[in-house]
């Protein structure tokens, strides 16, 4: 059986979900995106991914097209319709349909809703996962979640020719900024380290979410920049993201992390998240 999905106000099976060929997401990638993990048809950190869609929209002067609540009244009946309780909820704006042009229209269009989701459960893992690194050549706002990910799939699709997990891209001082689809971190003399939030990378959901578990135990942390020869002789390193949730990194352009394995911080961190997943998420 087809899976349901959502396409502008209408469920129906994924066969039947279609949008215009006139649609700005299809000729321009106009548009932003979240992927949120849901369990027990509740979105863990729900509030954050949709503050995060109405950032990015705002960045774009796209209108955001419902409330939170709105949301969630839909993406639930969409589950339920699916009969998936755990899982990735994929949810896509585009400015909407008009005659291409580049410039943003200045009649009002209405913007193009599409949600599907797929059945997938989190994974807290004990291995550690090859990442490569390579200069960053994506646009200079990665802190809009854009469904334009050109840059992303050229990168990603580098490390996963080598059988690398993930790439992290580094700016022309040796700096990394973050992951093809994820935040970068590493562990130095007890200190937690990941990229400040600024326009090059993206406000990770998972990102926050750490920093605050790290406060809760009190592990000491700093947002700051790191370079990739502190992360080749870092004491541990790690990624994260909603569908990895927290990634160790053993080995970085094929060169081992602490002797590639996995460290007691990303230990202890994991399980705080695999904690705050099964219990307080729930009731957020
Ligand atoms: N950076 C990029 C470029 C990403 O695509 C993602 C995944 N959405 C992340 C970071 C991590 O964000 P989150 O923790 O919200 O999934």
């Amino acid at each position: 059986m087809s899976r349901m999905v959502y396409v502008d106000g209408r469920y129906v099976p994924s066969s039947h979900g279609v949008v215009s060929i006139n649609d700005r997401g299809l000729q321009f990638a106009d548009g932003v995106y979240e992927l949120i993990y849901f369990s027990q048809d509740h979105f863990i950190d729900g509030k954050p991914h949709f503050e995060r869609l109405r950032y990015s929209l705002d960045a774009l002067e796209i209108p955001l097209p419902f409330s939170y609540d709105t949301f969630t009244l839909k993406a639930r009946y969409l589950m339920q319709l699916n009969h998936v309780t755990e899982g990735l909820f994929y949810l896509q704006v585009t400015r909407g349909v008009c005659v291409r042009q580049h410039v943003i229209p200045t009649a009002p269009i209405t913007p193009t809703v599409i949600m599907s989701l797929k059945p997938w459960r989190m994974n807290f893992f004990q291995e550690g996962a090859a990442v490569f690194t390579m200069p960053d050549m994506r646009w200079q706002r990665c802190d809009i979640k854009s469904t334009s990910l050109l840059g992303n799939i050229l990168g990603k699709t580098i490390s996963d020719r080598k059988a690398g997990k993930e790439i992290w891209f580094t700016d022309t001082q040796g700096i990394v900024r973050e992951g093809g689809a994820s935040n970068a971190w590493i562990v130095k003399n007890g200190q937690l380290l990941t990229h400040p939030l600024e326009q090059h990378i993206l406000s990770g959901v998972t990102r926050m979410r750490v920093l605050k578990l790290a406060q809760s135990l009190d592990i000491p942390v700093i947002e700051k920049p790191f370079t990739l020869e502190e992360t080749y002789c870092a004491d541990e390193a790690f990624l994260t993201s909603t569908s990895n949730s927290i990634l160790p990194v053993t080995t970085l352009d094929e060169r081992e992390i602490a002797q590639g394995t996995v460290g007691p911080i990303t230990h202890q961190l994991q399980e705080a998240y695999q904690q705050f997943v099964s219990k307080e998420a729930l009731y957020d």
